[in-house]
C-alpha cells in the first residue's frame, strides 16, 4: 500500500488527517508523515492503530490489531469495573458512618414506667444513663450471666414462633 492510498481509504472513509489520527490515539503529523510516504509499513504502530479505524488491505497483519482493540475494551471495561467498586465502597463507608452516628430515642422503661425520652448514644440503642456506654460485661461470672439470659431469651422466641407455627397449621 502506498501513502497515497492510505489517503484515498481514509478520505473514502470521511475522515480528515486529524479525525483519522484522533480516533486511532495517534498524531495528526502521523497520519500526514505516512500518507507521503511511497510505501506504508503495515505494521508500524501508527499505522496498525490507523488500521483499527481503517479498513487497510493486508489481512494478515489485521489480527493482531484486532486483538489489542479487544484488549482496549476488555482494560476499559475493567476499568469501569474499578470505578463501580470504589463508587460502592464510598456510598457503603458513608453507610457505616451514618450507622455509627446515629442517635434514636433511648426508650428504656423509666421508674415512673414510661419510656426514655433521651437520645442514645452515637451508634448505640440506648442513652448514657441507660446502657448506652456500655461496651458489655467483662467478668467470666458477668459473660456468664447475659449468655444465660440470652440463651433464656431465644428459648422463648423459638417456643412463641413454635406456637405461631401450630397455630397456622391447625
Ligand atoms: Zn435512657
Amino acid at each position: 500500500m502506498t501513502g497515497a492510498e492510505l489517503a484515498a481509504i481514509r478520505k473514502a472513509a470521511g475522515l480528515s488527517q486529524t479525525e483519522l489520527a484522533q480516533r486511532a490515539g495517534i498524531g495528526r503529523h502521523a497520519v500526514s508523515y505516512w500518507e507521503c510516504k511511497a510505501k506504508v509499513e503495515r505494521s508500524a504502530w501508527a499505522v496498525e492503530r490507523m488500521g483499527e479505524v481503517l479498513t487497510l488491505p493486508d489481512a494478515l497483519v489485521v489480527l493482531p490489531v484486532r486483538r489489542s482493540s479487544i484488549d482496549r475494551r476488555a482494560q476499559e471495561m475493567a476499568r469501569q469495573d474499578a470505578l463501580m467498586l470504589t463508587t460502592i465502597q464510598a456510598v457503603e463507608a458513608r453507610l457505616k458512618a451514618i450507622k455509627a452516628n446515629r442517635r434514636v430515642r433511648c426508650k428504656a422503661k423509666t421508674r415512673k414506667g414510661t419510656a426514655c425520652q433521651m437520645k442514645s448514644e452515637p451508634g448505640k440503642r440506648r442513652c448514657k444513663f441507660h446502657g448506652g456506654r456500655s461496651t458489655g460485661p467483662t467478668t467470666v461470672e458477668g459473660r456468664a450471666r447475659i449468655a444465660e439470659a440470652q440463651r433464656k431469651r431465644w428459648a422463648r422466641w423459638r417456643a412463641s414462633q413454635a406456637v405461631k407455627a401450630a397455630g397456622l397449621v391447625s
